[in-house]
């Protein structure tokens, strides 16, 4: 893999990264990590009794309108820089906090130091299952290459809609995008396992707003080719960009239907309630604790070095 023409996400970016370059996703090689710390708000199995083990990275190759995480992936908020060592050095630290698996949030753009950082805690005595928490949006080429140490995947299987997804994350193409690696996952992971450990893919799915008949289009799509292979998790709090209440609520009867057509098609996982976590935060990455303190712990490693580099 040439990366000076990086490859690692469908957007093909003619940057040298490690020349100090940004593609789309505004980062270079050097990894930047916004915050890291066991947070109570994934998937229950995936949370386990303290926390999940989060660790943000900043930048992303996407630009979705309604990221909850805008600070991070697109506003520029560049959080703390870590090298590959202190990367492998925090997931440790974070197995030794109490975390119950090690949970990476939108690493596509730093794929090759994540893979080489776990490899090094695992060489170190990092037995937590990998979570690789990313929007799908990636290159197959690129996820060959931290495939081999990923436990379980969170995919967000936004969209195949191209229209869809030329508003809701700014690139029509993520409609084809996602496909190819979705069928890599089913080829490498053909089960998928949440009561014995952590194994194979959990997909997330959003329901957009004014969006209904995407999400029926897509759920369709998932019965016929992932249902017997992976686990759905379908959300329907969409929370709008701050500046931007003009979107629809999803109506009782709407969500309904989908329940019903979940049930149809014989899908197994997790649906969202719609009244669930009424209060919807953004976080703001720039404090120690970005979240609601009963849904996450800061990890005093991170916040030390936060606090040694950001003075
Ligand atoms: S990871 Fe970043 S630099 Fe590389 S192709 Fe994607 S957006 Fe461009």
């Amino acid at each position: 893999m040439d990366y000076s023409f990086c490859e690692l996400c469908p957007n093909l970016c003619r940057v040298d990264r490690t020349g100090g370059q940004v593609g789309r996703c505004g980062q270079t090689n050097e990894i930047k990590v916004a915050w890291s710390g066991l947070h109570r708000g994934e998937e229950p199995p995936i949370t386990g009794e303290h926390g999940s083990g989060m660790v943000f990275f900043c930048g992303c190759p996407l630009h979705c309108q309604y990221c909850q995480n805008y600070q991070i992936s697109q506003a520029g908020w560049d959080g703390v820089t870590l090298t590959e060592q202190e990367l492998s050095t925090l997931m440790l630290e974070l197995q030794a906090f109490g975390a119950a698996s090690i949970n990476l949030v939108t690493g596509t753009h730093y794929i090759p130091s994540i893979a080489s950082a776990i490899r090094d805690a695992k060489a170190r005595g990092l037995t937590l299952p990998i979570v690789w928490n990313s929007s799908g949006y990636e290159s197959v080429e690129a996820l060959k290459l931290v495939d081999p140490l990923i436990d379980l995947y969170l995919l967000d299987v936004k969209t195949l809609d191209h229209k869809v997804a030329s508003e809701f994350c700014g690139l029509s193409r993520y409609a084809d995008a996602i496909v190819p690696v979705m069928k890599f996952l089913k080829r490498r992971h053909p089960s998928t396992d949440l009561e014995n450990g952590l194994k194979g893919t959990l997909v997330r799915h959003l329901v957009f707003p004014g969006c209904l008949d995407a999400t029926v289009d897509f759920l369709h799509w998932y019965a016929d080719n992932f249902k017997d292979c992976t686990l759905l998790s379908l959300m329907v709090q969409f929370v709008p960009p701050k500046d931007d209440p003009g979107f629809s609520k999803m109506t009782k009867e709407e969500y309904n239907m989908l329940l019903d057509l979940v049930d149809r098609l014989g899908i197994d996982g997790f649906v969202q309630e719609m009244d669930e976590n009424e209060i919807l935060w953004i976080p703001d990455f720039r404090r120690d604790q970005p979240f609601p303190e009963s849904f996450a712990d800061p990890l005093p490693y991170f916040l030390d070095i936060k606090n040694s580099t950001l003075l």
